[in-house]
């Protein structure tokens, strides 16, 4: 992220070099003062978008509505976004248009926080207009300008201040908390997808117990789709999992009426996810009644095991564990992992028989399948051959 650096370093002076003002902003500016990796790197400037093309050889309009323009400047990727202050919120979501303006400041007082309206000159000096730099030392997420006003403008603000206290482990400024509870019902105003993501930043977040914690102390809880019944001890055994997965199938466990499929559809996650998340339910409740068998060990897939193995000691108490190592010992020495490692295919048992296909070879197929599995007979065409003759003709 040196390279990033300068990088950003060198399109910043190349904009100054046309009369432009250039900054860095943003996140980027929030965790270099914090002394962490930044995620990506932003540059504000007065250019126009069309003044910035006109600058860069290699540049991809991304957001040019938004006034964001990618540069790409040795081979790093680094958005360049013209100054603007937002036009006006209808409905308590993002603005519909934007208006550039050439002031900086105007440009910081529309950011949501005071950590993240800090800017950075290319020799790395600070502009703090708002005591961000205050608030990242006491490690306190506030509000740029009045809590209240800020959240009614973009009620997404709200769900950013928690996700930013579990990402980062700060506390929500007093006045601000306050805010989102007033302001909590305008929620309803956001789409789903931006409310999802947010949360899926939250459950791949270092302080998830923290987040969950403000997310039902400040009733931002309430306005979310299912309930969220928040098990304080649950959620704090929990631990900081760092994956989504295991956060939505916890949140379906601790539902009061368990409907995965309600509620992963409510949130509007992928057809990929729900059917991942459905699964892990599914694994975890089996193994809280029992031990996985054989079958289940064929079913799932190592990440579904594993996960469910810890998620069931989180859920309930009391259930004997069983080690990582046993679990993937047991995957991994079936005989078979799918029907596509059998040896033998259709076609062979259409020549065995005599037959043409039908249902009947799903049947048969299945049928050796588990007896595979199960080790009534190896996999192994003569040893398949000789046992699937012996069952057909036992069943006449
Ligand atoms: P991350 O590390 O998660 O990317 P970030 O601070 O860069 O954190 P982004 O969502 O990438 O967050 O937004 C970049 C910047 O844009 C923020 O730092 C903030 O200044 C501003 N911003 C983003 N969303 C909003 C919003 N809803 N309202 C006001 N300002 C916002
Ligand atoms: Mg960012």
């Amino acid at each position: 992220t040196t390279e990033n650096w300068q990088a950003g370093k060198s399109i910043i002076r190349r904009l100054k070099e046309n009369g432009y003002e250039a900054v860095f902003v943003g996140g980027a500016v929030r965790d270099f003062l914090r002394q962490k990796v930044a995620n990506d790197i932003d540059i504000a400037t007065c250019a126009l978008p069309e003044e910035v093309k006109l600058i860069f050889k290699r540049t991809v309009d991304v957001g040019l509505a938004h006034g964001t323009v990618l540069v790409i400047e040795d081979g790093v990727p680094i958005e360049v976004t013209t100054f603007r202050s937002d036009g006006e919120y209808e409905d308590h979501r993002r603005p519909t248009d934007v208006k550039f303006v050439r002031s900086l400041e105007e440009d910081l007082r529309r950011r949501d926080f005071t950590m993240n309206a800090l800017a950075m000159t290319e020799s790395f000096q600070i502009i703090d207009l708002f005591n961000g730099r205050r608030d990242l030392e006491n490690r306190l997420i506030r509000t740029v300008g009045n809590p209240i006003d800020r959240f009614k403008e973009d009620a997404l603000r709200m769900l950013r201040a928690i996700r930013f206290s579990a990402q980062l482990d700060f506390s929500i400024d007093h006045q601000s908390l306050k805010a989102i509870q007033s302001c909590a019902d305008d929620l309803s105003y956001v789409s789903v997808e931006r409310v999802t993501a947010e949360l899926e930043k939250m459950w791949v977040s270092s302080n998830l117990h923290k987040g969950m914690t403000y997310l039902v102390s400040s009733q931002l809880a309430d306005q979310l789709p299912g309930d969220f019944p928040f098990h304080h001890d649950k959620w704090s055994n929990l631990g900081n999992p760092q994956n989504a997965l295991v956060c939505w199938a916890f949140l379906c466990l601790l539902q009061d009426e368990p409907s995965v499929t309600e509620l992963t559809k409510a949130f509007r996650l992928s057809n990929e996810s729900k059917g991942r998340i459905k699964q892990l339910v599914k694994a975890t409740t089996i193994r809280s009644e029992r031990m996985f068998t054989v079958d289940d060990f064929y079913l799932f897939d190592e990440e579904i095991l594993v996960h469910a193995e810890s998620l069931v000691h989180v859920w309930q108490i009391g259930i004997p564990p069983m080690p990582i190592e046993t679990i993937l010992n047991n995957k991994r020495s079936l005989p078979i992992q799918s029907k596509s490692d059998l040896v033998v295919t259709g076609k062979d048992l259409m020549g065995w028989f005599s037959k043409r296909g039908g249902p009947w070879l799903k049947e048969a197929l299945s049928a050796i399948e588990m007896a595979v599995l199960h080790q009534k007979v190896v996999n192994d065409a003569t040893k398949i051959k000789e046992w699937i003759m012996n069952e057909s003709n036992s069943e006449i």
